[in-house]
């Protein structure tokens, strides 16, 4: 699977987009920096779009790129999430107030999104992967996801604090490739990161722990905020026993 990393920070400024990935340019993972970071070719290639939850840095780009595809003529982009994400999308975002339903623009019958439930731990077939939701630890609902594709398979944590069922699922997998991995502040902020249900290195390390062989998994992480992008990359690199590398912006990895 080939995996460009369109936004792979905590934050947003000129030089830091907010969570989005591609996979085979088909499968996007978050949309925090689907327009921001794609060009509108790429942004029509994409089949489907999985959301890990319904916070802002991970569907702000669903504004655009549904704007973008309808003017462009593009096939409808499947936006795929649990129910409770689904439902916030619904309500809260493309409710016809904050931003128009695109689920029945241009026409209901030829919409530009249209919605797919992922129930958790069922695996479905989107854009030619599998798809499966694991339940994060979170300040709202909150999915990881596992994909997969000729029997290889790929991990996105979605945004968590310290988490079990993650580590479980993970352990049966045969050939995991790589986990992308939230991390987002500093061993300093912990009360903040407790609260907002984010890692920082030192929560990380025993979570990681849980898995088998963690010197053995590629560990991508992501997530980082703007501010402290130095001194959580500086406490990750002093952690042992792990396989850790540091996401950034137009990394494009073979996994
Ligand atoms: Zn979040
Ligand atoms: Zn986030």
């Amino acid at each position: 699977m080939q995996l460009r990393v369109v936004g792979c920070h905590g934050g947003d400024t000129p030089k830091h987009r907010t969570s989005a990935f591609v996979l085979d340019e088909r499968l996007a993972i978050d949309a925090g920096s689907l327009t921001s970071g794609l060009d509108l070719k790429l942004q029509c290639q994409l089949e489907a779009v999985l959301v890990s939850h319904a916070h802002l840095d991970h569907i702000r780009d669903l504004a655009t790129i549904a704007d973008n595809r309808a003017q462009y003529g593009c096939k409808p982009l499947l936006v795929v999430g649990t129910v409770a994400t689904l439902d916030v999308l619904k309500r809260h975002f493309f409710n016809g107030l904050v931003w128009p339903d695109f689920t029945a623009i241009p026409t209901k019958k030829n919409p530009t999104i249209q919605y797919k439930v992922l129930k958790p731990e069922v695996r479905i077939e989107v854009a030619g992967f599998g798809v499966r939701a694991i339940e994060v630890t979170h300040t709202i609902d909150t999915c990881a996801f596992i994909i997969d594709k000729k029997g290889a398979s790929v991990a996105y944590s979605g945004d968590t604090g310290p988490t079990d069922r993650l580590w479980e699922v993970l352990n049966e997998e045969k050939d995991l490739r790589a986990l992308l991995m939230e991390v987002s502040f500093p061993n300093e902020e912990q009360r903040v990161a407790t609260s907002s249900g984010h890692h920082t290195p030192q929560t990380l390390l025993p979570d990681l722990m849980k898995y088998e062989r963690p010197q053995d998994l590629p560990t991508l992480l992501y997530h980082i905020k703007p501010a402290f992008q130095a001194v959580v990359e500086k406490q990750c690199a002093k952690l042992k026993g792990l396989n850790l590398s540091v996401l950034s912006l137009g990394d494009q990895l073979l996994l």
